[in-house]
């Protein structure tokens, strides 16, 4: 796939920090079905040009160049993935490639109910929903479209064609959602899914963060126990962003706390946009042209080895990096605004995929 021979052994890519090379988060498009208010919260955005955006095949092969290096996780995202055509045809090319052995779609869920069976029929591994609230009016003033009913459906429809290991993405945030951390739980109880808490994150696109709409771990869990009683951390050896907790009655949830409890240290993750450019982390404000090496017709051997250059250099500790500036008191004050986003739609969260 990638062009170049399967080695025996994977090499392993360390970056400065040591930090494997590990998970590659593929943005499909830019473009999204909702308008959460805090990730888009414009009506219009300044879109990628089309005739940028990768095709699958070249989506394909620099993702072989990247497990050619030591990935063997890709999460397709977004924008909104399923707006991307004859996605099951990518998750097929996709699957040729044996050194992926864990393929994830992370999807809003709106279009999902059509479209479930034929990513189980095409090998796609794990599914992930993101879902803030259980309440339809709540949901259309998130997200101003009136389609909640549609992404229950579509949770519903990942058991029903057979997908395993179904998460849950809420992004917990104070004077929104709070009241309903139970109820997320309780719903994930009933559809067999894992139930994550993402700390709204204050990442480009996030205009109208601000450090008292946080809900933090510490509050969360404080919510949870008063409802549940006690809950216990599960200790693991893991790369995985969410941190897992266990309930008295065996249930289990996770908290991602990438706003105030960063896990950079631990962070394998990189990111390719639509139009293949890569991010070496969500707060990145550069991002390394792939696409033009490609079209220009540079060998295999040219990118990877671009690849595993830039990687070895990596120093980046975006979420550290935010959170340092609260001490300034500088953290709300310099977010992204609105016109720079504009210049340069890489910056903003829906283009590089969350
Ligand atoms: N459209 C897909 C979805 O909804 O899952 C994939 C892309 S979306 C950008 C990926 C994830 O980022 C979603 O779970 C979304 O809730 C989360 N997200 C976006 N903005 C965020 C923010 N400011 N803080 C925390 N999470 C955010």
């Amino acid at each position: 796939m990638s062009g170049m021979p399967l080695t025996q052994e994977t090499p392993r890519v360390n970056d400065t920090f040591g930090r494997p090379l590990r998970s590659l988060r593929l943005s499909v498009t830019d473009r999204c079905n909702l308008r959460c208010k805090y990730c888009m919260p414009e009506e219009e955005y300044t879109w990628l040009p089309r005739e940028t955006l990768l095709s699958f095949e070249e989506m394909s092969i620099l993702t072989g160049f990247f497990t050619e290096l030591g990935v063997d996780k890709v999460r397709l995202t977004g924008g909104e993935p399923l707006l991307r055509k004859d996605l099951p045809t990518l998750m097929r090319m996709l699957l040729l490639n044996p050194r992926i052995t864990n393929l994830a779609l992370t999807t809003n869920g709106i279009l999902l109910a059509e479209q479930a069976q034929a990513f189980y029929d095409a090998g796609l591994h794990r599914v992930t929903v993101s879902l803030d609230t259980l309440r339809p009016e709540r949901f259309k003033a998130l997200t101003r479209r009136d389609t909640h009913a549609k992404v229950l459906e579509g949770i519903d429809a990942v058991a029903r064609v057979g997908f395993k290991g179904l998460k849950l993405d809420t992004v917990a945030i104070r004077g929104f959602n709070d009241d309903e951390l139970v109820d997320l739980i309780e719903y994930g109880k009933r559809v067999n899914a894992e139930v994550r808490f993402i700390e709204y994150m204050d990442v480009g696109g996030a205009t109208n963060w601000s450090m008292d709409k946080v809900l933090s771990r510490a509050a969360m869990l404080q919510l949870l126990s008063q409802h549940y009683g006690r809950i216990e951390q599960i200790v693991e050896d893991s790369s995985a962003p969410a941190q897992r907790f266990l309930l008295p009655d065996g249930t289990t949830f996770g908290i991602i706390p990438s706003t105030t409890t960063p896990f950079c240290s631990t962070c394998d993750r990189s990111r390719l946009t639509a139009d293949g450019m890569w991010y070496l982390c969500l707060y990145a404000k550069d991002g390394i042209d792939l696409r033009q090496p490609l079209r220009d017709g540079a060998s295999p051997e040219a990118i990877t080895s671009l690849i595993k250059s830039v990687w070895q250099g990596r120093r980046d500790r975006g979420a550290e990096e935010r959170k340092a500036l609260e001490r300034l008191g500088l953290r709300e004050e310099k977010l992204i605004e609105i016109e720079r986003l504009r210049q340069d739609p890489h910056l903003e969260m829906h283009a590089r995929g969350g």
